[in-house]
């Protein structure tokens, strides 16, 4: 600005003051919205505690960004349940221990690499499929798209795969009882087409993320199908992918170094479901079980799956001990492991408990990722409706107010089910679940809200405290065989 015309503006600067616009005041108060008042007696309580005194963001930093990923079998899924039995002593929790059960081979990360070779010679973004062999030192290997992945069609190729890294096209898991994607086998033909891979002497599969915009995904099969896989097997962005199926389609050959260092152990693993409980005064032997998973998969730290449903849990039963309110029944926590690998954990912890399951009150289970729990789904159980509307009731004004009739599954309350235990999983905002961080890499502490987060261990605990003190027993349903083995 020029200094004769600063001066000008200066000497006006009196007159622009005395003519400015006054500021508007503020609205009147009586005009805000005012917040839900917490509810009177124990709830009411309980929901106070945590709004004021809550540990389950500080809990989550310390359990993702200390320990991080929690890999079924890992030594950090180790650290984990160590971290968790000393909050829930600290807490003053009673009965805290760790229950095993036999898991498997464990596995260890190693370094990720993949470049093209031929063409551009990008780098692309890889993430080795945990529990499938990986290499010792780089491999390079042309890459070839089969049809699909049936066994009639790559029985078709044989003698062509020695050497070959095969695009295997497969986007988002079905959901139960979709038809399967064209191109996937059947769970017969999966064994013999896994021998058939390793006697071909394919050198690496390579499926797509089921995210786009460069998010790496991983898990989403369940451990049979992943831990008999004996050859390496890796996910690429969808960006990547996409990428070689356009060049193979210029019937040029393709490319690739690939580095992938992930490593089974030696010998099978047990792995480990955290209990603590606080004690029923009236009828200690009838328990509500708070479930959630602990282990996670390792792109990232597991914030929201299921970092969160095991902080609320903690935090849902550290406000109840806080409050000095005696429940009638027990109520448990229970944080289960082997969840991402089918329900492991959960499915043996129902089966080393089957025959105290008919004491079960119910089991609730969270586990859908940072947003707010809005209900129950009550796995069409009608004549259970009523009492969960009036269970949830002291939180409907915080948005605890739905109980669907519907059916869920890909969770650990789903083990309770066949046993006909009263087994519900919160129906929670999907925010940015599926589209982003559900086993993808940026499953991380930022993608968490803290509100959301009070929002739920408030849901957990009020959920738990109400079912824990109802006069009646929720009715069970006849027991039914496991559709799957236990394990
Ligand atoms: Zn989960």
């Amino acid at each position: 600005m020029r200094p004769a015309l600063r001066a000008s503006l200066l000497a006006l600067l009196p007159t622009l003051l005395v003519g400015q616009t006054p500021v508007p005041a503020a609205p009147p108060a009586a005009t805000a919205p005012r917040p839900p008042q917490f509810p009177a007696g124990v709830p009411g309580q309980l929901m106070k505690l945590i709004a004021e005194q809550g540990q389950q963001l500080a809990d989550l930093q310390e359990l993702v960004d200390t320990i991080g990923p929690r890999l079924t079998g890992s030594e950090r899924m180790r650290r984990a349940h160590a971290w968790a039995q000393a909050k829930l002593t600290q807490m003053g929790a009673q009965n805290v221990h760790e229950e095993a059960w036999d898991f498997g081979f464990a596995w260890t990360r190693g370094v990720d690499q993949a470049r093209l070779l031929t063409h551009n010679q990008m780098p692309l973004m890889i993430a080795h499929n945990a529990f499938t062999p990986g290499f010792d030192k780089p491999v390079v290997g042309e890459v070839l798209e089969p049809a699909d992945f049936k066994l009639a069609t790559l029985q078709a190729l044989k003698g062509q795969l020695k050497g070959k890294i095969l695009l295997r096209a497969m986007g988002a898991r079905p959901a139960p009882g979709a038809p399967r994607p064209a191109g996937m086998p059947n769970p017969q033909e999966q064994d013999t087409l896994n021998q058939f891979l390793k006697d071909e002497g394919v050198l690496a599969v390579l499926t797509m993320s089921n995210k786009q915009y460069g998010l790496l995904t991983t898990g989403g099969r369940t451990f049979r199908e992943i831990a008999k896989v004996p050859v390496p097997v890796a996910t690429l962005t969808q960006e990547g992918f996409k990428q070689l199926q356009r060049l193979l389609a210029r019937k040029e050959p393709v490319k690739l170094e690939l580095q992938l260092g992930g490593k089974l152990s030696k010998a099978p693993v047990k792995d480990y479901n955290v209990v603590g409980e606080i004690r029923g005064g009236e009828k200690p032997e009838e328990v509500v079980i708070i479930g959630a998973h602990m282990d996670s998969w390792d792109l990232s730290t597991g914030a929201n799956d299921n970092g969160t449903g095991t902080c609320a849990s903690l935090e849902a039963l550290r406000a109840i001990l806080a409050s000095g309110a005696k429940p009638k029944r027990t109520i448990r926590v229970v944080l289960f492991s082997g969840e991402e690998q089918g329900l492991l954990g959960s499915k043996a912890y129902a089966k080393a408990h089957k025959d105290e399951l008919d004491k079960v009150q119910a089991v609730i289970v969270d586990d859908m990722g940072t947003g707010r729990i809005r209900g129950w789904a009550l796995q069409g159980r009608e004549d259970v409706k009523a009492v969960m509307a009036s269970v949830i009731s002291p939180m409907n004004d915080f948005g605890l107010r739905e109980v669907s009739l519907a059916r869920m599954g890909s969770t650990d309350h789903a083990s309770f089910l066949p046993y006909g235990v009263p087994a519900f999983s919160a129906q929670q905002d999907a925010e940015d679940y599926f589209s982003h961080t559900h086993h993808s890499h940026v499953d991380s502490f930022e993608r968490v809200q803290p509100e959301a987060l009070l929002q739920g261990a408030q849901a957990l605990a009020v959920t738990a405290w109400e079912l824990a003190n109802l006069e009646q027993r929720l009715p069970h349903k006849a027991p039914e065989a496991p559709r799957e083995p236990a394990r």
